[in-house]
Parts: C-alpha cells; structure tokens; sequence
C-alpha cells in the first residue's frame, strides 16, 4: 500500500495525526525534498529506508513503489503542504492504477492555511470576498491562457498565489491589468510556520520591491485583496438579530441547544 501523506506546510507538528503513525510505521518513504521539514524523517524507523524524491524522476519514485509493493512494504510518499496542491500526484497514482497496486491520500495542512494563520487572515470576509483563488504565474509550467492572473484579478477576489516568487514585476502588472487598484493591500509569506517565517505586508504595486528587501525569492505565498485590509461586515452567523439553526433572535444567548 502506498499512502500519499501530507506533510503539512512546514513545523514539524503541523502533520495529521495520521500521518505521523504512517511515517512511524513506514518501511519506505519517498519525500519531496525541497520542501518537507528533515525533521519529520526523525518519526521513521531506524530501518526505514528513505528516499529524497527532488532527485529522482517520476519513473524512479514508481519503481521504488513496486518494488517496496512487492516485498509487502508499507510505502509514504510525503509531499509538502496537502498533495491536492501542485503536488503531481495524479501521474504517480495513474502509473499505480496501471500496475494495479493500491494507494490511498492522507491529507496534510497546506501552506494555503499556514500563510492564513501567520497571516491572523480570514479569506473569506462578509462583505468583502467569499472566493479564494488559488493560483500561480506561468513559469517552466505553463497555466492554460483561460486561467490568466488578470481574468481572476477581475473578480476582486482573494486571491493565493504560490510558484510564483521569483516573478513579482510580472504577478503586480497583471493583477492591476486585470482590475486590482494598485494600493490593494497584498502580503508576501515567506516559509509559513517554519522558524524563519516571513511576513511581509505591502500593496499590489508594491510586490517585488518588498520582496527583494527581504531577499525572498522563493518558499513564499503572495496573498492578494480586501481581506488584508481593515472594511468588512460582520457575520450573520452571530449576528444577535439572526435566527440560524441552531439559535433563534430571541434564545438567550449563551447555552447551547444542541452540541
Ligand atoms: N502542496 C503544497 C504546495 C506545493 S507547490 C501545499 O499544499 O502547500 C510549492 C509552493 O508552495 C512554493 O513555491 C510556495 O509557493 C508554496 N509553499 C509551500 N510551503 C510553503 C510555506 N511554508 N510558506 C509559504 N509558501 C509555501
């Protein structure tokens, strides 16, 4: 059995439960290199053996599954953040399907959530933006022309862009080509949650300028709109005059109906 596990965004005790006992009980463990804390490799067995999958091809990284599979082995492979994010996990579970051997997902903090929390962000704010999209520039791979920043930046909404560090002159002219006021608040979070976190609050305008007096160049989310600034509306859900399910205008507050 493979288990595509995810890592979580970066501190060590930000991995699920479950994945902690899958990397506790691996006989292999394929990580993406680049990006996974080393120190989660320290929950594996002494025995386990562990593979670095930022030097391997995708071939590689599906022989050593079969191999692990058909010696009986219980196989991680670790990606960073969620894999459901720029993970490539589909190619991998693909060439599983062919081979007919099992896998199942594990599912992982993405830094998607880690940048919010070194944030303090809520990205989606009543009366400001009920969309997130997440996104990223075309670099060595390229993002269907349908997909462009500006036709997003159109709609106003949050927007979270990762891949997309090095490429900041280029992010800020599209997202203000495509209808961001230049003074929208933006923020660059460099390594969220890991200890030399970065964050760094500017405008759209002011993206690629922040980021070199930083010298962050890569490792980092770019989150973009309203959300970061200081207007919104409150909640309906504790709105006092707002019946829901489970609390009507006149309950008094407090105790609740139903846990
Ligand atoms: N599956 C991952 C994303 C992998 S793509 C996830 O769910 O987070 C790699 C990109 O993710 C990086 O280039 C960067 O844009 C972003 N990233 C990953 N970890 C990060 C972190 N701790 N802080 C900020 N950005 C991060």
């Amino acid at each position: 059995m493979i288990t595509f596990t995810g890592a979580g965004p970066g501190a060590e005790d930000l991995i699920t439960v479950r994945g902690q006992n899958l990397l506790k009980e691996a006989d292999v463990v394929i990580y993406a290199g680049s990006l996974v804390n080393p120190g989660l490799l320290s929950l594996c067995r002494e025995d386990c053996e562990i593979y670095n999958s930022a030097k391997m091809t995708l071939e590689e990284v599906i022989a050593v599954m079969t191999e692990g599979e058909r010696s009986g082995k219980r196989i991680v492979r670790l990606h960073t953040g969620d894999p459901c994010l720029y993970g490539a996990i589909r190619e991998q579970m693909d060439e599983l399907e062919k081979l007919d051997i099992p896998y199942e997902v594990c599912p992982g903090v993405s830094s998607l959530c880690g940048a919010a929390a070194a944030l303090g962000a809520e990205y989606t704010l009543p009366g400001v933006s009920q969309s997130v999209v997440i996104t990223r520039m075309a670099g060595r791979t390229p993002v269907p022309k349908r997909e462009s920043i500006p036709s997003f930046a159109a709609h106003q909404a949050t927007m979270v862009i990762f891949l997309s560090a090095g490429m900041l002159e280029e992010l800020s002219d599209e997202l203000i080509r495509g209808g961001y006021a230049a003074d929208t608040p933006a923020a660059i979070v460099y390594k969220a949650t890991w200890p030399e976190e970065k964050v760094l609050h500017c405008t759209v305008k002011e993206l690629a300028k922040t980021a070199a007096r930083e010298n962050v160049t890569k490792t980092a989310l770019i989150v973009v709109g309203r959300i970061l600034g200081d207007e919104y509306e409150r909640s309906k859900l504790y709105d006092p005059s707002f019946t829901t399910e489970f609390r009507e205008v006149s309950a008094p507050s407090g105790k609740d109906k139903e846990r």
